[in-house]
């Protein structure tokens, strides 16, 4: 693969510097390269890489990601390590989940290499635009949709894999606070056989709405229930969740392929294995989450995924009235490993998994 860099950025970071510095939020300053790789079935697949201004697309209206949704993603993080390089975290396996939902949605895999070398590429580039504060990434976004202009329901024979990256500050508003989490009613977000496992743009579209209930009473996510028998607690939706018991376990629902296989959940599964807690991959009820939070059986539960790494749900709330999880504040477990995870991520914790690849 061959990279050409066509470099004429505007604005640049240092113009942007204020904005970088006051609030970079989450997903609005995008960086001035991306890098694009197309795919042609009557071409050979795959054709070469380039890496060039970030610009709008030419799409053909009949482009068949338009009309049946052929579409899926990755997200992930590069971090500064204190020598101000900068690092990814378990990109491998970002490339693995991009190659196992392209299986999914019936899409041509990127080679695993080619998913690594565009994502390290494209961050060298832009290496620039990591905002300067306490906390702050580079958020990077690879994606592939079909392009092809045909309104035939097949998989296209033409695709394009995208890497944008933009400037990422705190996900949530209010930083690593206890969030508020609404029970879904009457939406499920995926069903046994569906596309839940993977990462691709229709499970986050029918996300909105239930994620819309959850706003309109107050609460900063909503948590999805299992579809067969709307009891057993699948996800926030775009978070894992795990449930810290007083007994030493740790409960976190099992990968049945209705949930996202998080990274950020698979590396907590070590680490808290690490800590000596019983970790158990098993379902976990609504029902079971009000019980034992009321009677102190719970004692913390954590959401975690990339964007807020490891976050504490504070309170849930349905129409059947609210509960409090401990004492709805951030619980010790949950500090202590959000530090360890994010101590790996910067570079200042030990990595014994060789988990941080730097750029
Ligand atoms: N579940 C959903 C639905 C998500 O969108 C995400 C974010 N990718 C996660 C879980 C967490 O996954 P990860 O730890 O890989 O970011």
């Amino acid at each position: 693969m061959q990279f050409t860099r066509l470099p004429h950025p505007s604005p640049t970071p240092a113009e942007r510097r204020a904005e970088l510095i006051a609030d970079p939020g989450f997903g609005k300053i995008f960086t001035d390269h991306m890098v694009v790789i197309d795919y042609d079935e009557d071409r050979g697949g795959w054709q070469a890489a380039t890496i060039g201004p970030r610009e709008p697309l030419t799409l053909d209206p009949a482009a068949s990601v338009l009309h049946y949704a052929q579409e899926i993603f990755e997200g992930m993080k590069a971090f500064a390590h204190a020598d101000g390089g900068l690092a990814l975290f378990r990109p491998e396996a970002n490339a693995r989940r991009f190659s196992d939902s392209a299986r999914r949605m019936a899409m041509p895999e990127l080679p695993e290499e080619t998913f690594l070398a565009a994502v390290r590429e494209a961050v060298a580039a832009d290496a620039d635009w990591l905002p300067p504060i306490e906390g702050g990434s580079i958020y990077i976004r690879p994606f592939m949709f079909a392009s092809e202009a045909f309104l035939g329901v097949r998989p296209a024979k033409q695709y394009k894999f995208i890497v944008l990256l933009s400037a990422a500050g705190s996900y949530f508003k209010g930083g690593v606070a206890p969030v508020k989490i609404w029970v879904a009613q009457g939406y499920v977000r995926a069903a046994p056989g569906g596309t839940g496992a993977a990462k691709t743009g229709g499970n986050y579209a029918a996300s909105l709405v239930p994620q819309a209930q959850a706003t309109q009473h107050g609460c900063d996510q909503v948590v999805f229930l299992d579809a067969v028998e709307n009891r057993w607690i699948e996800e926030l939706g775009g978070m894992n969740l795990f449930f810290v018991r007083a007994d030493g376990s740790v409960i976190t629902p099992p990968l049945t392929g209705t949930i996202l296989p998080g990274i950020t959940r698979d590396s907590l599964i070590q680490l808290l294995r690490e800590e000596g807690l019983d970790v158990r991959e098993e379902p976990y009820s609504l029902d079971q989450w009000r019980d034992e939070a009321q009677s102190g059986d719970l004692l913390e539960t954590m959401a975690c995924g990339t964007a807020a790494v490891v976050t504490p749900v504070g309170t849930v709330a349905s129409p059947e009235g609210e509960f409090t999880i401990g004492a709805g504040g951030t619980g010790q477990l949950t500090t202590k490993i959000r530090e360890r995870l994010v101590g790996i991520q910067r570079g200042t914790a030990p990595d014994p998994h060789g988990w941080v690849t730097r750029i």
